[in-house]
């Protein structure tokens, strides 16, 4: 860590400990904004680093190559329609973050090649959604992200963009933008994501036009600066995002965004970089990653590995490349960009210099807080190598399923078990699904993928979990952890559950207990997974991409099944082509307890053990 975000760290350490110590809510120190803001471009890189990244490029053929795709991938938008003001149900978000990619390329190709086709198609999506009548201000994320676009465009542009040009982009991020924020905003209060977004794009656009408007910016820097702390507490204390690993893209974007264009054009973040836990969180992130290339897609999260800026940019903070590595290969090295709009900013948050030194990441990661989550693997480059995680909190989050206790594991390359990951909004909303009422008896816990059966998890009797609860990691080590799953089951439901992993180098066992259960209720254990599954006795073999786990269950009166769930059960719930569950079902005995073990570990592939327990 250098020394300055060190320091930098430890201040605000003390501050927010001293803080906390006395019941009141951390704040870093009040801002103090210049007189004589720099010239553009100030945000994100200066002309220095503009200047640089020809050396840059000249020195390391990796960031060469990169940054000729991104010039390759500008190209591509020279022949695309123009942007339009066209909503997908209530958002505008697509059409804000469409923007934010063409910009981005066409304002780097430019300024890369000095190709006057990319300024004019940067120059003309820019005064198109200025001239949008709107930015969608009752979905404030769709304003949020077209405010951080339009502001990074004008900074990056702006010698080149004519008096009169500019003057139409400063008055839509003057209207449409930081007006509304004046003295404040309620999404900058809200402790999740919209505040990362909402507040970080707005600011950015305050930074862009601070000089021409000081007295409003100014306003708009301070309110968004008293607020951070909605935002970034939840990452708090070892950066394990409560609303899973899609989602820490997201408002980490925003927030290492705001913090990038604060030390460029002001000389300090406000103390994001230090906030406690902000910094592990590209830990938390590489650490939802399994070997078999999906992720640990928890709450509202999407199965894939994506790449993720923000990931480069604190490994470059932190000076350790080997957390972006994986990312570099995957995606950068391979030009697989995704159509990820800040593809371009990696260009500068490049964190592979030479000299660097390449630090081993450790082989298992656990995150406290509102929604645990505990991940090992064996390693970091061996795609054949156990990977499991598994969590603790549930539906009591934003964005949250009821999946209190429920994991993932990969071993040979394959995802043996597996969570659905969330269903895409519009198609939920779009036939009046209730989806964002979170309280017990909503609609939304009757989705498929966001309820309790889908889940890895234990239920009674088919009840859904408590919409409230979530459970609690009571300690976590290198082979393994311990989960009160307790919180999560209805008032009454038990006294007591737990849940207790433990990992071997090729096996995990699962073991469950309940005290308290009404005798004679059903419990029922289920693993979601893309295997097909055959049952044997008190077992089952999975065999999946020709790879073979041995699923073994002890417990008294254990009855285990297979079910296929690829058909959705209601008109509103996606399909999950390919999905099956392994359901063991078990009664509470007299004395109220329940207990069982459930044992995953690898088989030789098909074919090749013959002489196994499981037999062929
Ligand atoms: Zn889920």
């Amino acid at each position: 860590m250098p020394q300055r975000i060190l320091l930098a760290f430890l201040g605000l350490a003390w501050a927010f400990f001293a803080a906390v110590s006395k019941g009141e809510t951390p704040r870093t120190a009040p801002i103090s904004l210049p007189e004589v803001w720099p010239p553009h471009p100030r945000l994100i890189a200066t002309q220095a680093d503009w200047d640089q990244l020809a050396a840059r490029r000249a020195a390391d053929k990796d960031l060469d190559a990169f940054v000729l795709r991104l010039v390759a991938e500008a190209r591509t938008t020279l022949t695309e329609p123009a942007i339009e003001h066209r909503k997908t149900g209530r958002r505008l978000l697509g059409v804000s973050r469409e923007f934010i990619r063409r910009v981005l390329l066409c304002s780097l190709a430019y300024r890369v090649t000095g190709e006057q086709v990319f300024l004019e198609q940067a120059r003309a999506d820019m005064l198109t959604v200025s001239g949008f009548d709107d930015w969608n201000p009752s979905h404030f994320l769709d304003v949020g992200e077209m405010s951080a676009g339009l502001a990074l465009g004008y900074d990056w542009l702006y010698p080149q963009l004519g008096a009169a040009d500019r003057a139409v982009i400063r008055q839509a991020l003057v209207s449409k933008s930081l007006a509304p924020c004046r003295g404040g905003h309620s999404t900058f209060s809200l402790a999740h994501n919209w505040s990362q977004v909402c507040g970080g794009g707005i600011a950015i656009g305050a930074l862009a036009v601070a000089d021409e408007e000081p007295a409003l910016a100014a306003e708009v820097l301070t309110s968004v600066h008293d607020t951070l702390h909605w935002g970034l507490d939840p990452y708090a204390p070892d950066g394990a995002y409560p609303e899973g690993p899609s989602y820490w893209t997201y408002g980490t974007q925003y927030s290492t965004l705001l913090a990038a264009c604060l030390r460029s054009s002001l000389g300090g973040d406000w103390g994001i970089l230090g906030w406690p836990g902000f910094l592990d969180g590209a830990r938390f992130y590489t650490s939802m990653q399994g070997p078999s290339g999906e992720q640990f897609d928890y709450a509202d999260s999407d199965g894939k590995e994506e790449l993720a800026p923000p990931l480069f940019y604190i490994a470059q903070q932190l000076r350790q490349p080997s957390l972006a590595e994986h990312q570099k290969r995957r995606f950068v090295d391979r030009g697989r960009l995704q159509r990820e709009r800040f593809a371009p900013l990696i260009a500068f948050w490049w964190p592979f210099d030479a000299g660097a030194p390449v630090r081993a990441q450790p082989l298992w990661y656990r995150g406290r807080g509102k929604n645990p989550v505990v991940a090992w693997r064996g390693s970091w480059n061996e795609r054949d190598t156990l990977y499991f995680a598994i969590k603790g909190g549930g539906a009591g989050v934003n964005h949250g399923h009821m999946d209190g206790g429920s994991f993932v594991m990969d071993l040979d390359g394959v995802r043996w078990a597996s969570d659905l990951g969330m269903q895409d909004y519009e198609s939920l909303e779009s036939k009046g699904v209730d989806l964002w009422n979170t309280s017990q008896r909503s609609q939304r816990w009757t989705i498929f993928r966001l309820g309790a059966e889908s889940h890895n998890v234990l239920t009674i009797d088919g009840h859904p979990h408590n919409a409230k609860g979530l459970a609690r990691l009571v300690e976590a080590d290198a082979h393994g952890a311990i989960i009160d799953l307790s919180p999560v089951f209805l008032p009454g439901e038990v006294r007591a559950a737990v849940r207790q992993v433990k990992l071997g180098d090729r096996d995990v066992e699962i073991i469950d207990t309940v005290e308290g259960a009404r005798p004679g209720s059903m419990v029922r254990w289920a693993m979601t997974t893309g295997a097909t599954i055959t049952p044997a006795g008190a077992g089952a073999v999975l065999e999946r991409d020709g790879k073979r786990l041995q699923f073994q269950a002890a417990g008294a009166g254990v009855a285990i099944s297979a079910v296929d769930v690829s058909t959705p059960s209601q008109s509103y719930d996606a399909p999950n082509p390919g999905m099956r569950q392994v359901i063991v079902t078990a009664p509470v005995k007299a004395d109220g307890t329940w207990r069982l073990s459930v044992r995953l570990g690898g088989l030789p592939a098909a074919g090749i053990g013959s002489d196994s327990p499981a037999g062929r």
